[in-house]
C-alpha cells in the first residue's frame, strides 16, 4: 500500500464523508469506505492512523505511520483545514518528544526539599490519593478559593475547567493575558467577536503588526501568507526587527516599539481627511464615526512620524494604497501587537481601520468567526456547580473591571501568594503550563511556588514548573492518547492514540476524572473512560465513534453561517462600535486614542521577545531534533551597539533589567533597530529534568518586568528595558 495510494485513499474517504442528506448518516458506511480507508490498512505490521498534532496549539491533522508498534513517520493530513497536508518542523519532530528519555514515566511524589529534583516513584492510586488529600486539606482549612488551578489552551481544557468549578475555586490562570488579550479585548469591544478570521486568498493588501507568521507558525495561515507573497500581493510589516516575515514582505517598516498606534491613527487621519473610507458601510454598520473624526484630527502623519519614526510621506502613501485596495485590504488583527500598555489602543485603531474599509465578510477582508461552537457537541450532564466563594486572585473584575472575565490576568496571581492580600492561595494544580518560564519575573514565580503548601503538576516531562512540584502526574503524549473532540469549521476531528502509552501514564481526561473521584466530585465528570466521554460528545451526530476513529473526521452539513444577510454585531448597539459603549460606560476615552509609551533611558534598550519557527513557546526546547536546527537563543544586537560594547557574534553579553540579569550569546546584525535587543523565548530552563536543554541560552522571563494593561489585562512584556555589556 503505497503512500500515494494512501493519500488518494484519505481524499476518497473525505469525499464519501460529505454531502449526504439529513437523517442519513453523513459519514459513509463502513462498506462504502472500502479498502482504501487508511485506518483499515493495519496489515503486515504497518498501519496509518489519523490524529491531531499537539506540538503547539494550532491542532493540525496528522497521519502517523506505525510499524510494529513504533511510530516511524508523521505526515500532514491533506483533509485537515488547519494545515492542508503539511506539518511544520515542530510537528514533524513530535516523534522525538514521545521517545525522549526525559519523559516522566510514572507518577512521582517529592522525596527531598521542594525544587531539589528528588522524587520517588508512586502508583497512580497513591499519587492521586495524595493529591486529593492535600487539596481537601487546603479546602477544609482555608476554603476552596485557596486552591489555584492553571491550564493552557488544549483539547481537554473544558474538562479541567469542570474540575475547578466543581472544586469551587474562582482562581484559574490561563495563558491568555501573556498572549493576545489586547487583540481579543479590542475586537470584542469593537465587533463583539474576539478574533475574526482573515481571507488571505483574495486579499490584495495586508498590514501585519506583531504577527510574525513565518516564525510564529499557524500552519495554514503561514502557508496562505506565503502564497500571498508569491502572488505579489502587497504585504507591509511593522516590526522593529527584520523578522522572517519582514524578509518576505514587500515593505518592512522598522517602527519604534510601542508606537504602532501612532502609525494607525495617522492612517485613519488620512483616510478620514481624504474621504477614502466606505461611507455606505460606515453609515449603515458602525456607530461613533463623528467622535473618531474629532479624535484623529490631531493625529497627522507629521505628528506620527515624530512618534513612530516612519516617514509621514510613507504613512500617507500606505493609507492611500490600502484604501485603494479595499475592501480586499486587511490590517491584520495580529496576536501580540507590540506588548505595551497601549497595545489595546493599537488594536482598537486596527479594528476601526478595518471597519472604515468596509471589509467585513468581503472577499479578501475580515471574515466572521466560522468555527463551529464546541457547545454543539454533546455536553456532560452534571449537577450545578457550587457558587465559587471569594474574589479572584488575578484581580478580575475588582482590580481590572474592563478585562473580560474569561481572559484573566495570570501574571498578578503570584502577588497574592507573596503578599497574602487580599487572601493567600495555599495550593496550585497546574496542567500543561509552565509559568516559571512564561510569566514575567521568573524569580517571583519561583518564590510563590516555594511558599505554597502544595503544588501538583500534570505534564509529559519535568518542566521548570514541575521541577517545583510535590506531585507530578505524568500525562500520555498526544500520540498515545485521546482528548476531547475538536470541531473545526464544519468538521469534527478526533485526537486518538496511534500507539499504546509507552509508560505508566494516563490521558489528562482520565487524570481529571480519577482526581475528581478521589475528591468526591466524580459526578461532575460523568464518564467511565475516554470512549464513554467521546461517545457522549458525539451523541448529537449520526455517526459512531468507531466510524469517526476510522475516518479521522466527520463533516457536518449546514453549519456554515450565511453572511449574505445584513450583518448583526454582538455589541450593545448591534453595530461595529468605533466609539465603544463599554469604554464610555467606564468613563474611558471611547474612540481609539494615543497613549504615550515609556522610553528606555539613554543606556538602556527595548527588550523584544518572540518566536522561532523551530520551537513552541516553552515546550520544545528539550527536543533533540529541534535543538539540532535551533540549538540556543542569542541576543540580537545592532552592529553599532556591538561595536560600542566591543562584542562580536557568539561572544557572551550580560543583559540586565530592573528584575534580573542573564548571560547570553550575542548575534550581531543590521536587522534590528539600534535601540532594541531581541531574544527568542523558551530557553534558559531551570529544570534539571530537561537534560537536553538544561542550561542552554537564557530566559526572557528572568528579565521581564510585570506590567499590566488595565483595560485588557495583557502583560506589557516590551515595557522591559535592559542594559547590555560584554560578559
Ligand atoms: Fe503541529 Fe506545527 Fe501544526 Fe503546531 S503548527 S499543530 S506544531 S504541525
Amino acid at each position: 500500500f503505497s503512500r500515494r495510494q494512501f493519500i488518494k485513499g484519505t481524499v476518497a474517504t473525505a469525499a464519501l464523508g460529505v454531502g449526504a442528506t439529513a437523517g442519513i448518516g453523513l459519514l459513509a458506511p463502513e462498506a462504502s469506505l472500502g479498502t482504501d480507508n487508511p485506518a483499515q490498512t493495519a496489515t503486515k505490521g504497518t498501519k496509518f492512523v489519523t490524529t491531531i498534532c499537539e506540538q503547539c496549539v494550532w491542532r493540525c491533522g496528522v497521519i502517523a505511520k506505525v510499524e510494529n508498534g513504533v511510530v516511524k513517520m508523521l505526515e500532514g493530513n491533506p483533509n485537515h483545514p488547519n494545515n492542508l497536508g503539511k506539518l511544520c518542523p515542530r510537528g514533524n519532530a513530535a516523534i522525538e518528544t514521545m521517545y525522549s528519555p526525559d519523559r516522566i514515566k510514572f507518577p512521582l511524589i517529592r522525596a527531598g526539599a521542594r525544587g531539589s529534583g528528588l522524587w520517588r516513584r508512586a502508583s497512580w492510586d497513591e499519587a492521586l490519593s495524595y493529591t486529593a488529600e492535600q487539596m481537601k486539606k487546603i479546602k477544609d482549612k482555608y476554603g476552596a478559593k485557596a486552591m489555584m488551578f492553571n491550564s493552557t489552551d488544549n483539547l481537554s481544557q473544558p474538562f479541567f475547567e469542570i474540575l475547578l468549578k466543581a472544586f469551587g475555586t474562582p482562581n484559574y490562570g490561563t495563558q491568555r493575558s501573556l498572549c493576545f488579550n489586547s487583540m481579543t479585548t479590542a475586537f470584542l469591544y469593537t465587533y463583539g467577536t474576539p478574533q475574526p478570521g482573515t481571507d488571505y486568498s483574495q486579499c490584495k493588501y495586508m498590514i501585519f503588526t506583531g504577527r510574525n507568521l513565518a516564525e510564529g507558525i499557524s500552519n495554514n495561515e503561514t502557508q496562505e501568507m506565503i502564497e500571498m507573497v508569491a502572488k505579489g500581493v502587497k504585504v507591509v510589516v511593522l516590526d522593529p526587527r527584520f523578522s522572517k516575515t519582514a524578509a518576505k514582505a514587500t515593505e518592512w517598516l522598522p517602527v519604534r516599539p510601542g508606537t504602532d498606534s501612532a502609525f494607525f491613527l495617522a492612517m485613519i487621519h488620512v483616510i478620514v481627511a481624504e474621504k477614502l473610507y466606505d461611507e455606505v458601510f460606515v453609515n449603515k454598520y458602525t456607530q461613533g464615526f463623528e467622535d473618531l473624526v474629532t479624535e484623529v484630527k490631531e493625529y497627522t502623519p507629521e505628528w506620527a512620524e515624530k512618534k513612530c519614526e516612519i516617514a509621514a510621506t510613507t504613512i500617507q502613501r500606505i493609507a492611500r494604497e490600502f484604501a485603494a485596495a479595499a475592501p480586499a485590504a486587511i490590517a491584520h488583527p495580529n496576536w501580540r501587537t507590540s506588548n505595551f500598555v497601549n497595545s489595546f489602543q493599537t488594536e482598537r485603531a486596527i479594528a476601526v481601520l478595518n471597519a472604515l474599509m468596509g471589509n467585513w465578510a468581503q472577499p479578501g477582508g475580515l471574515i466572521p468567526d466560522q468555527e463551529m461552537s464546541t457547545a454543539k457537541l454533546g455536553v456532560l450532564s452534571h449537577p450545578p456547580f457550587p457558587q465559587a466563594q471569594g474574589i479572584r486572585l488575578d484581580g478580575v473584575p475588582w482590580q481590572y473591571p474592563l478585562v473580560p472575565l474569561a481572559y484573566g490576568v495570570i501574571q498578578t496571581m503570584r502577588d497574592n501568594i507573596l503578599s497574602g492580600k487580599p487572601y493567600e492561595a495555599k495550593g496550585w494544580l497546574i496542567s500543561r503550563q509552565n509559568p516559571v518560564l512564561s510569566v514575567p519575573e521568573r524569580q517571583k514565580t519561583i518564590n510563590a511556588l516555594m511558599k505554597l503548601d502544595f503544588v501538583a503538576v500534570i505534564d509529559i516531562q519535568a518542566s521548570d514548573t514541575a521541577y517545583y512540584a510535590d506531585v507530578i502526574l505524568p500525562e500520555s503524549y498526544y500520540l498515545e492518547r485521546y482528548d476531547g473532540l475538536i470541531p473545526i469549521k464544519n468538521k469534527i476531528f478526533i485526537r486518538q492514540p496511534v500507539i499504546e502509552p509507552l509508560y505508566d501514564t494516563k490521558s489528562s481526561l482520565m487524570i481529571y476524572k480519577e482526581l475528581a473521584d478521589k475528591l468526591g466530585l466524580g459526578e461532575f465528570l460523568p464518564y467511565k473512560d475516554e470512549m464513554d466521554l467521546l461517545s457522549q460528545q458525539l451523541k448529537p451526530f449520526p455517526v459512531s465513534l468507531e466510524d469517526l476513529k476510522r475516518a479521522g473526521y466527520y463533516e457536518v452539513e449546514n453549519l456554515k453561517e450565511d453572511h449574505s444577510k445584513d450583518f448583526e454585531f454582538q455589541t450593545s448597539s448591534g453595530k461595529i462600535e468605533i466609539s465603544s459603549s463599554i469604554m464610555a460606560q467606564m468613563g474611558k476615552k471611547a474612540v481609539p486614542t494615543w497613549n504615550e509609551p515609556p522610553r528606555p533611558k539613554e543606556d538602556q534598550y527595548y527588550l523584544l521577545t518572540g518566536k522561532t519557527a523551530q520551537h513552541t513557546q516553552m515546550f520544545t526546547q528539550n527536543n533533540r531534533w529541534l535543538l539540532e536546527v535551533f540549538p540556543v537563543n542569542r541576543a540580537w544586537l545592532h552592529t553599532s551597539v556591538a561595536k560600542k560594547i566591543g562584542v562580536k557574534t557568539d561572544d557572551d553579553v550580560v543583559l540586565e533589567s530592573e528584575v534580573g540579569k542573564v548571560t547570553i550569546k550575542a548575534y550581531v546584525t543590521e536587522g534590528i533597530r539600534p535601540d532594541c535587543i531581541f531574544m527568542v523565548g523558551g530557553f534558559g530552563h531551570v529544570s534539571k529534568g530537561l537534560k537536553s536543554s538544561y542550561g542552554l541560552g537564557a530566559s526572557d522571563s528572568a528579565l521581564h518586568k510585570t506590567v499590566t494593561d488595565p483595560i485588557s489585562g495583557g502583560s506589557a512584556l516590551s515595557e522591559t528595558f535592559v542594559k547590555v555589556s560584554k560578559a
